[in-house]
């Protein structure tokens, strides 16, 4: 199963948004990233139930430390 299409906004203190692409609309979900657990499920407004993988995640989360540390 191919990963979800993932992007991370990052504000000016650091705090991580993740954009997760839906992958039945193509609609833009925000979730604050240090609130995700492995396994979350994001309700996209399509009815699509978008499961967080814990490989998702700590792509998310290798993301992140990239671009802090940039
Ligand atoms: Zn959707």
């Amino acid at each position: 199963m191919p990963g979800l299409n993932l992007d991370l906004n990052i504000d000016k203190h650091h705090n991580a948004t993740l954009v997760v692409e839906c992958p039945a609309c193509k609609h833009e979900l925000t979730h604050h990233l240090k609130s995700l657990t492995p396994d979350h499920i994001l309700p996209c407004t399509c009815g699509e139930q978008i499961g967080l993988s814990g490989h998702d995640l700590a792509r998310a989360q290798a993301l992140h430390q990239q671009i802090i540390r940039n």
